[in-house]
């Protein structure tokens, strides 16, 4: 069954640990890794209204941590975010949790 990791992006705070967790595990130079969070915004779209979020994307150099979930063990990035807005899962199980759901992105490989 296909894997993937549900991003639950507005409980993210930007604290990188997600990306400094990816980086030491795969050993990636400064500057790469599997997973970059951006910010989006901050812009005012209606008066007191505020667009402003952080949002992790998954690189090219993401590959799901195959070899830690090949034994079982979580993503390192999911393992490492003290916010919870990271779920490792079946694809379609995470499909059916995102359903409904504003500011979340299904990634799969
Ligand atoms: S799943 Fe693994 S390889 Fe992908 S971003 Fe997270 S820690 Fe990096
Ligand atoms: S560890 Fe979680 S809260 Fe921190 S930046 Fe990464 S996704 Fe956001």
């Amino acid at each position: 069954m296909a894997k993937a990791i549900l991003i639950k992006y507005r409980d993210c705070f930007n604290c990188h640990s997600c990306e400094v967790a990816c980086q030491m595990h795969n050993g990636y130079k400064p500057g790469q890794g599997g997973v970059k969070v951006n910010a989006v915004g901050p812009w005012e779209y209606a008066p007191g209204k505020w667009e402003f979020d952080y949002v992790p994307f998954f690189t090219e150099q993401c590959d799901l941590c195959a070899e830690r979930t090949a034994l079982g063990k979580l993503p390192t990035c999911v393992q490492h975010c003290e916010a919870r807005c990271l779920e490792y899962g079946d694809f379609e199980e995470l499909a059916e949790r995102a359903r409904g759901q504003r500011k979340v992105i299904l990634q799969a490989l």
